[in-house]
C-alpha cells in the first residue's frame, strides 16, 4: 500500500502543495492508510494524523480530497468517514449551489468554512473547528505582540465569536489600556456606549464569559429609576 500522496502518477504531483506535504517524504507512507483496530494500526494512524495536523499544506489537501471524492486514507487530516460527513453536509446544505460573486464557498476545514457554519446555524465539523481554533490561536499570538492604539482595537484583538452569537473574552483578566486597568466587561461597554459605566458591568444574556457590547449594561441601564433617585 502507498502513501495517499506518493500513490499518484507523476504528472498529478506536479502541484507544489502536494511536494510540500509532511506525508511526502516520510518513508512509511503506509500509515496514511492504516485500517483495522489494532493496536499497531492505531498508533500509525495517531502518528500520521499528528504529521497532517501540523502539515502546511492541510488546508489545500484536504479540499483537494473532498473536490475529488477521495475515498480512501487519510487526507487533510480527516479520515474516509470524516470527509464522507462533510461531503453529506454539503450536500444537504446545497453547497455546490451556492456561490457569491462567483467564487465557490470556502472549503470545509478552514477559518471562513467554520465562520459560515456559526453564521448559517450548520453542524461545525471537526476539521472546522479544528482551523478554527488554529486561527484564533494565531490571531492571540499575533495580538499578544501588537500594543493596541485605542480600547476598539484592544477589544477586537482579544474577543472571538462564540455559537449562539455571544463573544468571548480571549485577552488578559484584567486588560490595561494606558495605564488603566479594566475588565473586559467594561471595555465592552465603554467602547459601545462611548462613556464611562455606572458601577458594575453585567451581562443578562445567560453565558457569564459573554462580553458581546449588546449583552452588557451598566447599573444606569438596569436600574434606571434607582440610579436617578441616587443622583438626585
Ligand atoms: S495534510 Fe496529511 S495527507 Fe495531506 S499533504 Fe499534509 S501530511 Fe499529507
Amino acid at each position: 500500500m502507498t502513501n495517499s500522496i506518493n500513490s499518484l502518477p507523476a504528472e498529478k504531483r506536479k502541484m507544489n502543495w502536494r511536494l510540500q506535504g509532511a506525508c511526502s517524504t516520510h518513508p512509511e507512507p503506509d500509515i496514511w492508510h492504516a485500517t483495522g483496530s489494532t493496536a499497531q494500526s492505531r498508533s500509525d494512524l495517531d502518528e500520521a494524523l499528528a504529521l497532517c495536523n501540523g502539515c502546511p499544506v492541510r488546508e489545500a489537501c484536504l479540499d483537494w480530497a473532498l473536490t475529488n471524492r477521495e475515498a480512501y486514507g487519510l487526507w487533510g487530516g480527516l479520515t474516509e468517514a470524516e470527509r464522507r460527513r462533510i461531503l453529506r453536509i454539503r450536500i444537504a446544505g446545497g453547497e455546490s449551489e451556492r456561490r457569491r460573486g462567483g467564487r465557490p464557498l470556502a472549503a470545509c476545514g478552514t477559518p471562513s468554512a467554520y465562520d459560515r457554519h456559526v453564521k448559517l446555524g450548520e453542524p461545525i465539523d471537526d476539521a472546522c473547528r479544528a482551523a478554527h481554533t488554529r486561527a484564533s490561536a494565531e490571531k492571540r499570538a499575533r495580538a499578544s505582540q501588537q500594543k493596541p492604539t485605542s480600547l476598539e482595537a484592544l477589544f477586537k484583538a482579544h474577543t472571538k465569536r462564540l455559537y449562539g452569537g455571544h463573544l468571548a473574552w480571549t485577552g488578559p483578566v484584567k486588560p490595561s489600556f494606558k495605564g488603566r486597568s479594566y475588565n473586559p466587561k467594561q471595555v465592552a461597554f465603554i467602547i459601545d456606549r462611548g462613556r464611562e459605566p455606572v458601577g458594575r458591568v453585567l451581562n443578562d444574556c445567560g453565558n457569564s464569559e459573554c462580553v458581546l457590547p449588546a449583552h452588557v449594561a451598566d447599573e444606569a441601564e438596569r436600574h434606571p429609576t434607582a440610579t436617578k433617585q441616587l443622583a438626585a
